[in-house]
């Protein structure tokens, strides 16, 4: 590849910090709370002008992970319920209990990015919005620095134990920590979606619902809409009456790669226009229906991993795999969107009971890598051990949201906000304790982290 030579310059340092986070999404945010209310002096660092990640920049919800499997019992407290507890008094959520009943939290986007600016505020957290985070500089394999660009120039922030919450494992993979991506057998991630709000929808009829699916897939089936899901919205990341969320386009791309990441937000939005104007047209209560809200970004799903301490697989999952070093509790199940970014299938799942049609290469040379079960048992759920968060290679860094070490099945579960929230509350809490202690993140004692976080409230 063709490069050019940047002049090496001096970076002026805008604050040294004991926690840094990068990211402010379900989990930079809890980890950046988490970690101030422990004492320790945090910086949280974001990109956009707003908190909350793809659950706000992405429109994506409702917020699922929450409770265990078919039964209606929390699998997440702590941070993650206080948060849901303020957006229903705010009316941005129902009420926990009820939530607990339901199969997903439905929230308002608005109420989340309040929320969430209140709550690290009364954390004490120095919050940086409008910064994006684009290197690093380490010493003897431990982070120094994180080096911002923004309006106000070039910036170095120095820490003493760092969180990545960049989804992309960004600070890992800067540091030149190991990392993943996607599949074992071909590398390619889970397909990219975007989340899109109509608003002016009336009833649906019941009846008119099992035949609206069907149109729809017939319209998918003759290529005419390109839409995995043939839904007619829920009720997501609103809660306002008249509205719906469709979480119903798919592209396939690396979400690290900024042609990717270009051609997937012009395709999602021709489809998303194609997909509203087939509603109006074709939907029973949706003639007045009208687009409403598109998201900031389109949804990366999937990206890198860190290779961490210990490393979660599909099997843990499906066998309700506990371990000692527990952090946090997952009981979602391995919800791969096919990486091909196909829709003609019934099932649009990647797994055994895709109906391979046309073949694809998966099942061609690789068909021991498709999940033959999908869902964690009952009522159960699987640990998400420290070890996942903590990268083998950088000693003071710790992943968390959907970048911790997980497999390409593992990572489907735990990918989950309601699962990426309790897993920023376990980082941000050994973040604190190992800045404090002057220890790198393995050397955290895991019972006293265990303890700290089961006083917090956190499930594990
Ligand atoms: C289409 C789609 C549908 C989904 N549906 C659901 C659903 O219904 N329910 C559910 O619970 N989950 C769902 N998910 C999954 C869930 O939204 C994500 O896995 C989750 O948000 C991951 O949280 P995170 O904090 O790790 O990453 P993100 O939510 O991506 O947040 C990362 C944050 O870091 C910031 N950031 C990144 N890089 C930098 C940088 N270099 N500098 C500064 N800031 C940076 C970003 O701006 C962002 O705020 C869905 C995902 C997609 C894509």
């Amino acid at each position: 590849m063709k490069t050019i030579r940047e002049l090496a310059r001096d970076v002026p340092v805008a604050g040294e910090f004991d926690v840094v986070v990068l990211g402010g999404g379900p989990g930079g945010l809890p980890a950046a709370i988490a970690a101030a209310r422990r004492g320790a002096k945090t910086i949280l660092i974001e990109r956009y002008g707003f908190l909350g990640g793809l659950a706000t920049a992405g429109l994506i919800g409702p917020i699922l992970g929450h409770r265990l499997r078919g039964a209606p019992v929390a699998a997440i407290g702590g941070i993650a319920e206080e948060l849901c507890r303020r957006l229903a008094e705010l009316g941005g959520a129902p009420p926990w209990e009820e939530a607990v009943r339901q199969g997903g939290i439905p929230f308002d986007v608005e109420a989340m990015k309040y929320v969430a600016d209140a709550m690290v505020q009364e954390a004490g957290v120095h919050l940086m919005l409008h910064s994006l985070g684009v290197s690093v500089a380490t010493t003897n394999g431990k982070l120094e620095a994180v080096i911002l660009e923004g309006k106000s120039g070039r910036q170095a922030v120095l820490g003493k134990a760092f969180v990545d919450g960049t989804g992309d494992a960004e600070l890992a993979f800067w540091a030149g920590a190991a990392t993943t991506k996607g599949r074992q057998a071909d590398g390619r991630p889970q397909a990219m979606g975007s989340i899109f709000r109509i608003a002016g929808v009336n009833d649906i009829p019941q009846q008119a619902r099992a035949k609206v699916r069907k149109h729809i897939r017939e319209a998918i089936d003759a290529g005419k809409l390109y839409m995995y899901n043939p839904g007619a919205g829920n009720k997501g990341s609103t809660v306002q009456p008249n509205e719906l969320t469709c979480n119903v386009s798919r592209a396939a791309g690396d979400g690290t790669n900024v042609d990717d990441l270009t051609a997937a937000e012009l395709k999602i939005r021709r489809d998303t226009h194609d997909i509203v104007r087939f509603y109006r047209e074709n939907v029973p209560g949706m003639q007045e229906c009208y687009l409403s809200a598109t998201p900031t970004t389109v949804g990366v799903r999937e990206t890198r991993q860190i290779v961490g301490l210990s490393t979660l697989t599909g099997d843990d999952v499906l066998s309700g795999a506990k371990s000692p070093d527990a952090v946090a509790r997952c009981s979602y199940w391995i919800d791969i969107h096919c990486p091909l970014g196909r829709v003609r299938n019934e099932t649009h799942l990647c797994s055994i009971k895709c109906p391979n049609d046309p073949p694809c290469v998966i099942f061609e040379s690789y068909e021991s890598d498709l999940p033959t079960e999908l869902h964690p048992p009952e009522g159960d759920w699987f640990d998400i051990p420290y070890g996942c968060l903590v990268s083998k290679d950088i000693g003071n860094l710790l992943a968390s949201g959907r970048c911790i070490s997980a497999d390409h099945h593992a990572m489907a579960a735990t990918r989950v906000m309601g699962t990426c929230m309790a897993i920023g509350q376990a980082a941000g809490t050994a973040a604190a304790m190992g800045a404090d202690a002057g220890v790198k993140a393995a050397a955290v004692p895991i019972d006293k982290l265990r303890e700290a976080l089961a006083a917090d409230g956190q499930l594990c």
